[in-house]
């Protein structure tokens, strides 16, 4: 069976950035997505992956703006320490309502002077030249539910 869309596709995949440094692997488990546009992987990489089999091997190179952004200066605020917990330390990942879109949005601390805690919005790969290399263990059809949801239900994720 090879990849198309409306497949569920198992892959194991480690991704560096530019330097060749390891930032993410399926060393705790392979991954799953649901193939065909459901904005579930990165797209560059699944365009490699159209039409594979299992078996064979994709290796992706991407510039920041086709992975995970461009590094932007303006996504970067400070905050009052106040309204953090007191074990905050540097690097901690929080989440955040923006005001104007109501959207939850993930801000990591990158840095704590005095009284204010200056964080980051960026992805955390953000600015990063990209190589996502995968190699494709399993390919299934998607369940209805599936299709309808836009995702994979494995793993426990029911709803
Ligand atoms: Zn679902």
């Amino acid at each position: 069976m090879k990849i198309e869309k409306n497949k569920v596709v198992t892959l194991e995949f480690e991704m560096y950035n530019g330097e060749g440094q390891l930032l993410d692997s399926s060393a705790d488990g392979p991954i799953e997505y649901l193939h065909g546009g459901y904005d579930n992987i990165l797209p560059k990489v699944e365009k490699a992956l159209e039409g594979k089999n299992i078996g064979e091997e994709v290796d992706v190179l991407m510039d920041p703006s086709e992975a995970f952004g461009e590094y932007d200066e303006e996504l970067i605020e400070q905050e009052e320490i106040t309204s953090f917990p007191e074990n905050l330390e540097i690097g901690m990942f929080f989440e955040a309502e923006n005001q104007e879109t109501g959207h939850i949005e993930l801000f990591r601390v990158t840095g704590i002077v005095d009284n204010l805690v200056t964080c980051d919005y960026n992805h955390e790969f953000a600015g990063n030249t990209i190589r996502f290399k995968a190699k494709v263990l399993e390919v299934r059809e998607a369940q209805k539910v599936e299709i309808e949801h836009g995702h994979v239900h494995s793993h426990g994720h029911h709803h």
